[in-house]
């Protein structure tokens, strides 16, 4: 059954979060107190107050076992009420592991969600509504666990299911182009449909800014031939999936010498600045996650897009559907997820204090909280590894920021460096190259103990502004020094003390990589995962496997050290 969407829901879901979460908890324990895996701590009963005390807070190793007996053939009704139809791959660039999540068939949830947000979007984009989208998503290939479950990344199994249908009817590629699994015809047949359709085109994205990111550098290496294809009327012979060879055909159409001459005079200009509204004219906004590790291509975006509103619309992972971006103009640094409390039953560690668990309605402002959550599909209790801030309420609901995930800190000493210190430095960063000629473009880091005393080590892609004609990247030393000592003074009083007061700690180092460095480190982790997906891939803020990091080091074009100690 589908639910009603206007924004009204919005109002009624928020103002009545308590109510809805303890519906929400109790038809979950209907459906599952009776599992193998609940009934040890509720002996069948659906009590919730049983359940808080009794169901331990667990983490994704402790379910494990549960899931892949299910993956292997057992009933899903050992650990679900709701049967099991497939399961999710987490990206595992955040934590490091993938993982794999149950999964039922119903989405109406999600559907619900997104729809929701568009909603959102319209009411503060104007425009939005009349005209399309060119929002670049991509599926993989199906896999199937022993017992012939499908075993894919959530928007792949989202894609594929017959219960859900394109929400973006708007969208500027058919579905067939959506659908076809190879990333590379995917990308180019995406970027044909875009091109054709420029003049109806009011938003560009992807779920998250580093695929966009990804998208533009393609078109940087693809645009001459796509303009062939515009010119010709006829697609590269090398789009060799048939349904999406035919749907794109469609969509190109005439011959159309105009259009291609009018794309090939704005790629061919030597600064790509404002390549998107440029070959985009109409784009409003560009839809992309900027929040958590993301923050890093804030800088390419703005660049690309002459500084569009950069919209980060939801917060959501394997695990289950979060919430709501519902100021969608605001600025990257202020953005916010409101919960939806429909989705999931949310439960939060208060991780600062005391260890404390309270329910949704109960976070305070300002408080950092590590959610829990209990879903359909046999997750309980389960911590989702990420660090939020309470910034408001909207109604009775509250309002989130990403602040990190959680555990990942570098550390060469004994100073406990968290993602959110790494991005700040990034922030610091982004600033003090902001004047120069150049911008970021890739940002991840490592703590270097093959030195005495260890050092932070942050790898840099860096891109010119302009292009010069001979390609080389205008590195200046004075810069890029006073880079590494700004990064160090926005690190922790901890680190500053350990550096410059008892030399624990070595001066700050920036290696500069060569462009396409951070492509290469995605197609690493690929590599490793077999089965990831770049729609969901997020560049790790802080690697610590030596595979990877010699992924970088065979790219590093210079390096570059603090020459002060921060103050402390
Ligand atoms: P996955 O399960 O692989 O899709 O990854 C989910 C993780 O991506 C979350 O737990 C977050 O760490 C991160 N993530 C998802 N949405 C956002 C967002 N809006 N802002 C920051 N990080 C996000």
């Amino acid at each position: 059954m589908s639910q009603r969407c206007d924004l009204s829901v919005l109002e009624e879901l928020t103002s009545n979060a308590k109510q809805i979460q303890d519906d929400v908890l109790t038809k979950i324990l209907k459906s599952s107190a009776n599992t193998e895996y609940l009934s040890r701590f509720l002996e069948g009963s659906s009590e919730k107050e049983l359940f808080k005390k009794n169901v331990p807070v667990v983490s994704y190793e402790d379910v494990k076992p549960y899931i892949d007996r299910i993956a292997n053939g057992e009933p899903s009704d050992i650990l679900s009420g709701e049967p099991i139809t497939a399961f999710i791959l987490s990206s595992g660039t955040s934590s490091g592991n993938q993982k794999m999540f149950p999964r039922n068939n119903n989405f109406e949830n999600i559907k619900f969600a997104a729809a929701l947000s568009s909603l959102v979007i319209s009411k503060h984009v104007h425009g939005y509504k009349q005209g399309k989208v060119m929002i670049f998503s991509f599926t993989q290939p199906l896999s199937t666990t022993p017992c012939g479950l499908p075993l894919a990344p959530a928007t792949t199994i989202l894609l594929k299911s017959k219960n859900y249908r394109s929400p973006a009817k708007n969208s500027t590629s058919p579905d067939e182009i959506i659908l076809c699994t190879d990333a590379k015809q995917s990308m180019y047949c995406q970027l044909l449909c875009g091109l054709v359709q420029r003049d109806e085109i009011v938003s560009v994205g992807a779920p998250f800014a580093s695929l966009l990111v990804q998208v533009i550098h393609f078109l940087g290496n693809y645009w001459k031939e796509l303009c062939s294809n515009i010119r010709s009327g006829h697609v590269s012979e090398w789009i060799t999936d048939l349904s999406c060879r035919d749907s794109v055909s469609m969509i190109v159409g005439e011959p159309n010498l105009e259009l291609a001459d009018l794309i090939e005079n704005e790629c061919g200009q030597e600064s790509w600045q404002g390549i998107i509204s440029r070959l985009w004219p109409k784009t409003k906004c560009i839809e992309a996650i900027v929040t958590g590790t993301m923050a890093q291509y804030i800088p390419a975006l703005e660049f690309y897009s002459n500084k569009l509103p950069l919209v980060s619309r939801t917060y959501a992972s394997s695990e289950a559907f979060f919430g709501i971006n519902v100021n969608p103009l605001s600025k990257p640094q202020h953005v916010s997820y409101t919960f939806l409390p429909n989705m999931s039953y949310f439960e939060f560690i208060d991780v600062d204090g005391d260890g404390e668990i309270v329910d949704l309605v109960n976070v305070k402002l300002g408080g950092y909280y590590e959610p829990l959550v209990t879903n359909y599909s046999g997750l309980h209790r389960c911590r989702v590894g990420d660090v939020l801030q309470v910034t408001g309420f909207y109604n009775n609901t509250p309002q989130f920021r990403f602040a990190r995930r959680k555990n990942t800190v570098l550390s060469v000493y004994v100073e406990p460096t968290t993602e959110e210190d790494l991005l700040n430095a990034l922030t610091s960063a982004t600033l003090a190259l902001e004047s120069s000629d150049l911008i970021l473009t890739g940002f991840t880091c490592y703590a270097d103990v093959s030195t005495v005393p260890g050092h932070y080590v942050f790898y840099l892609e860096l891109k010119a502004k302009v292009n010069n004609s001979t390609g080389e990247l205008p590195l200046d030393n004075k810069l890029l020094v006073e880079c590494c000592c700004v990064m160090e003074e926005s690190l922790t009083s901890i680190y500053r003390h350990f550096r410059a007061k008892d030399g624990f700690i070595g001066a700050l180092e920036i290696r500069v990589v060569e462009q396409g460095t951070f492509d290469s480190l995605m197609e690493y982790y690929f590599f490793v995962s077999r089965g990831a997906s770049i729609t969901q891939y997020k560049t790790p803020i802080c690697i610590n496997s030596v595979e990877a990091s010699r992924v970088l080091e065979d790219k590093v074009l210079a390096r570059f050290f603090s020459d002060k100690s921060p103050t402390i």
